[in-house]
């Protein structure tokens, strides 16, 4: 039976937890970020040392350790496996939909692999050195999971009440194509992606020119289009030459491939990435045809200064990469094949392109088969989300820029983009100029715009997501 003081710190108690569901949530000015910076960093380091090189990729084990990270903040997350090993983690705030669909922060958890002869320190170390964390996937994109992770749990301990669901989702595989990740969330779990207005992922994020922020917002990619030519031909023993043998024929069509060069060309979303950054350009000649691109694209002066700076996102391109044909010296084998990386500008036809290429190779003898391609997927600019992105921005950086931007590669963003999802490639992380290089030797971040990064996404969910009082 409680005493007399008893009782009374129990009402205090009961008075105080009314209070506290009943207080408005905390402003962002309120929150003491130093502490989430740091907190930020140290689970970083935790987060390095998980090693997630795919293959085999082993996600279940960082699945695991965001799984716990969440638990411990009273969040449940779902922990499923693809395929043995490859672990993907949903987790989510919940909202009451009065600000509109969910939006899903989508991070992977798997690294390339590394050549550790050529590293300065361990890999999978997280050593600081000289204000920068090395490891495998700082860049890509380990930093950005564990900054998405913060955002919401700021959200979470600040109480904000939200409109929208705010999801984390955390997949496997995106660097070997996402099958196993986001791929398989597609395809096997599409109750996850029910009621998704936006993603926001890599592909996009801050620098620091001179003395603004430009923040890229990744809205379209160009398409991969991987090819392998197939020759055929008549067998025989090395010691007597065929003319018309598979790998003469196949070195013949490369060389047709190696010398074309598709046509350059300016398809639209990079028109209007030219133009949303002539405000950048410091020379006003070319400020000014920057900004009535269509028409100036084919002057010869500004076609030699895009083509210097950004010739693959004015043409489709294809790299030669695979070779292969007999596998003895001795032997002329009947069968000899390539493979080609192609990736088209956005809005090229794959159809059409694989027909040039059949008239470039001119010859019926090479059968072209198709490994992988998507179509091409855009997402809308004017949305909320876009717009929080740049309030978010131009309230820490009265002269921030936010600029529309294509990728030259490609992300898990089309799985997304193909089911009508708005996905954005934009990271909170404002990159230095020494920063990087993604699946590069000595993969390094500034710890400092990893300390910085929480807040910036954290802000930008508050302007899309909070419930309006
Ligand atoms: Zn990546």
């Amino acid at each position: 039976m409680p005493t007399q003081r008893g009782l009374r710190a129990i009402a205090f108690t009961l008075a105080a937890l009314t209070a506290l569901a009943a207080a408005p949530a905390r402003a962002s000015e309120d929150i003491d970020w130093g502490a989430i910076g740091d907190e930020a960093v140290e689970l970083l380091r935790q987060y390095l040392r998980i090693n997630t090189t795919n293959p085999p990729g082993n996600e279940i084990v960082a699945a695991e350790f965001f799984a716990g990270l969440l638990a411990a903040e009273g969040i449940d997350a779902e922990v499923f496996e693809s395929f043995p090993g490859r672990g993907n983690l949903v987790a989510r705030l919940e909202g009451d939909g009065s600000r509109g669909g969910h939006i899903v922060l989508l991070n992977h958890m798997d690294v390339v692999p590394v050549s550790d002869e050529f590293w300065s320190v361990d890999p999978y170390g997280a050593e600081v050195v000289g204000g920068q964390i090395y490891g495998r996937g700082v860049t890509d994109m380990k930093a950005d999971g564990v900054v998405q992770l913060m955002a919401l749990l700021a959200l979470r301990r600040a109480g904000v009440e939200l409109g929208r669901d705010v999801v984390f989702m955390a997949t496997a595989a995106e660097e070997t194509g996402g099958v196993e990740g986001a791929g398989y969330i597609a395809r096997r779990r599409p109750d996850l992606l029910a009621g998704v207005e936006y993603v926001l992922t890599e592909g996009g994020g801050g620098v620091r020119r001179g003395n603004r922020e430009v923040h890229d917002i990744e809205f379209t990619q160009k398409t991969p289009l991987w090819l392998r030519l197939v020759a055929q031909g008549p067998a025989g023993h090395g010691s007597r030459a065929i003319e018309d043998s598979a790998a003469n024929r196949l070195v013949r069509a490369l060389d047709r491939v190696r010398t074309y060069r598709p046509p350059l060309q300016l398809v639209p979303p990079v028109a209007a990435s030219i133009r949303a950054a002539a405000r950048l350009e410091p020379d006003p000649t070319l400020r000014a045809a920057a900004r009535r691109i269509e028409e100036t694209f084919t002057q010869p002066e500004v076609l030699n200064v895009l083509s210097a700076r950004m010739e693959n996102m004015l043409r489709s391109t294809i790299a030669i990469t695979m070779i292969e044909g007999s596998t003895k010296t001795n032997v002329i084998s009947p069968r000899a094949t390539a493979e080609l990386d192609c990736r088209l500008l956005p809005g090229v036809d794959a159809d059409l392109f694989i027909a040039t290429l059949r008239d470039v190779i001119d010859d019926p003898g090479i059968e072209i088969e198709t490994i992988l391609r998507f179509d091409t997927s855009e997402s809308p600019r004017d949305t909320a989300l876009w717009r929080a992105i740049e309030e978010a921005v131009r309230r820490r950086d009265p002269d921030g820029v936010v600029i529309p931007s294509v990728l030259a590669g490609f992300t898990d963003s089309h799985y997304f983009r193909e089911r009508g999802i708005v996905a954005y490639g934009w990271s909170s992380i404002v990159m230095a100029a020494d920063d990087g290089p993604a699946h590069g030797v000595d993969e390094r971040l500034t710890l400092e715009a990893v300390r910085q990064a929480p807040r910036l996404l954290y802000e930008v969910l508050e302007l899309l997501a909070a419930r309006r009082q």
